[in-house]
C-alpha cells in the first residue's frame, strides 16, 4: 500500500527517526568503559522520567517481565494483595500473581473507569490484621482508556494507615501522563519502552523504593533473572548481570534527550490536547467514549464503543485495507465491541487529524451509523486550545 502507514494502536507507538538512527549504530563491548558510560547515563537519566531518586532497574524484556519482577521481588506464596479490575491489563497482572501462589482480592469493576480510591481505602481499613501485603494498580488501563488517580489512591492508603506496598503499572502512561514515583510514595513502578518512551518493544523497568528493596530481602518467591539485588549491585558500575539490549539503550538515551528538550510538562499537555481533540471527534460522530468518568479520560488513547450489532474488528479491517491505518482492537470482555485510537508518543496534531480522517472514512466505508464532522470538531478543539493559550499569554 502506498504512503505512510498510520500506526494508531495504543502502543507500540511510532518510533521517531532520531531514535531509529540512534539504534542503528554498531554494537559495542558490553563490558567496556564506553558501555559503562552509556549504562550509567541511561540508568541515571531514566530516574527523571519516573520522578524518582531511587534505583530504576532496566530489563531486556517486554512489560510483562517487569510485572513479574515486581511480584517475585516483593511477595511470598500465600500473601494477599489488593487489585482493582480496571480492565484487561489489570486482569492479566492478577493472573501472573495468582500463578505465583499469591491470593488476589479483586475490587470488581465495569471496565469504564479507573480504580476507586474510596473502595481501596474501605477495604484496607477493614484489614485490621494487615493481611494485605500490596495494593497493585494499573495507572493507564490500555484496554479501556481510563487513567486511575494514583495520587488519590496513595492518599487512600495513608488514610487507612495501612502499611501495604504500593505497586503501579505505568506501561502505557510513563512519559505521556504526569507520574511521580517518589512524591506519591509508590514502592514499585512497572513500565515498558514501546509507548510513551517511543522505543521499540524490548525494554522494561522497575523503579524501586527503599521499602520495596527491604521487602525483597525477606520475601520468599524464587527469582534469578529478575533479581533486583544482583541487578542493582552490578548497575552501580554501569553494567548489567547479563548481556544488555545495547542498541535499545542507545535508543533510550536519545528518547530521554527528546523528552528533556520538549520538557515533561509540555509532553503531558500535548497528550491532553490530543486526547481532548480525539474525544471531540468521537462526540461529533455521535459515538460513545468507553471511559465514563471525565476525570479519568486517558491522555494516551481513546476507546470508542461501536453502535450495537456493529463489529469493531470488521470496521478496523476495512479501515486498514482502504486507508492503511492500524487501530487498536477491543481486548478481553470488550473484544469486538470497542476500537481504540492511540495518540501517544511522537503523535502531534496533524498525525491525529490524519488518523481521525481514517476513522471517519472507515466508519462510512464499513456502513457504521455515525454523523460526519468528527475531524472538523477535532480541528475546532485544537483551535480553541490555541486561542485559550493566546488569551492566557
Ligand atoms: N500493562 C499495560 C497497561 C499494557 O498496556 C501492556 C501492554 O500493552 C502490558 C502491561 C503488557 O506489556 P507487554 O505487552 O510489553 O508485555
Amino acid at each position: 500500500m502506498q504512503g505512510r502507514h498510520f500506526l494508531h494502536i495504543p502502543g507500540p507507538s511510532p518510533i521517531p527517526d532520531r531514535i531509529l538512527r540512534a539504534i542503528a549504530m554498531p554494537i559495542i563491548d558490553h563490558r567496556s568503559a564506553e558501555f559503562a558510560a552509556l549504562g550509567k547515563e541511561v540508568l541515571d537519566g531514566s530516574k527523571a522520567v519516573f520522578k524518582t531518586k531511587q534505583p530504576v532497574v532496566i530489563y531486556p524484556s517486554s512489560g510483562t517481565g517487569a510485572w513479574e519482577a515486581a511480584i517475585v521481588n516483593t511477595l511470598s506464596p500465600g500473601d494477599t494483595v489488593l487489585m482493582a479490575e480496571t480492565g484487561h491489563f489489570a486482569t492479566l497482572w492478577k493472573t501472573i500473581a495468582t500463578r505465583f501462589g499469591v491470593e488476589v482480592e479483586l475490587i470488581p469493576g465495569d471496565w469504564r473507569r479507573g480504580a476507586d480510591p474510596a473502595a481501596i481505602e474501605a477495604r484496607l481499613s477493614e484489614d485490621k490484621s494487615r493481611q494485605i501485603k500490596a495494593v497493585m494498580v494499573v495507572h493507564n488501563e490500555t484496554s479501556t482508556g481510563a487513567t486511575s488517580r494514583v495520587a488519590e489512591i496513595r492518599k487512600a492508603i495513608d488514610a487507612a494507615g495501612h502499611p501495604a506496598l504500593f505497586m503501579v503499572d505505568t506501561i502505557s502512561s510513563l512519559a505521556s501522563v504526569d507520574y511521580r514515583h517518589d512524591e506519591w510514595q509508590v514502592d514499585v513502578t512497572v513500565s515498558g519502552s514501546q509507548k510513551g518512551l517511543m522505543l521499540p518493544p524490548g525494554l522494561s523497568f522497575n523503579a524501586v523504593s527503599e521499602k520495596a528493596l527491604a521487602a525483597s530481602k525477606s520475601n520468599t518467591l524464587p527469582r534469578s533473572f529478575w533479581d533486583w539485588q544482583e541487578m542493582i549491585k552490578i548497575n552501580a558500575g554501569g553494567f548489567f548481570p547479563y548481556t544488555p539490549a545495547t542498541n535499545l539503550l542507545y535508543g533510550l538515551k536519545e528518547a530521554l534527550a527528546m523528552l528533556r528538550e520538549e520538557g515533561l510538562d509540555n509532553v503531558f499537555s500535548r497528550h491532553q490536547r490530543l486526547a481532548s481533540a480525539c474525544r471531540a471527534a468521537v462526540k461529533a460522530w455521535g459515538l460513545e467514549v468507553l471511559c465514563q468518568n471525565p476525570a479519568e479520560h486517558s491522555p494516551v488513547l481513546t476507546a470508542v464503543l461501536m453502535p450495537p450489532s456493529h463489529d469493531a474488528d470488521r470496521f478496523r479491517k476495512i479501515a486498514l485495507e482502504k486507508y492503511n491505518i492500524s487501530l487498536g482492537s477491543g481486548l478481553g470482555k470488550v473484544a469486538g465491541k470497542v476500537f481504540r485510537i492511540g495518540h501517544l508518543g511522537e503523535c502531534n496534531e496533524l498525525a491525529l487529524l490524519g488518523a481521525l480522517s481514517g476513522v471517519e472514512m472507515g466508519l462510512a466505508a464499513a456502513g457504521v451509523p455515525h454523523r460526519s464532522g468528527g475531524v472538523a470538531a477535532a480541528m475546532a478543539e485544537f483551535e480553541g486550545s490555541e486561542s485559550g493559550n493566546q488569551a492566557k499569554a
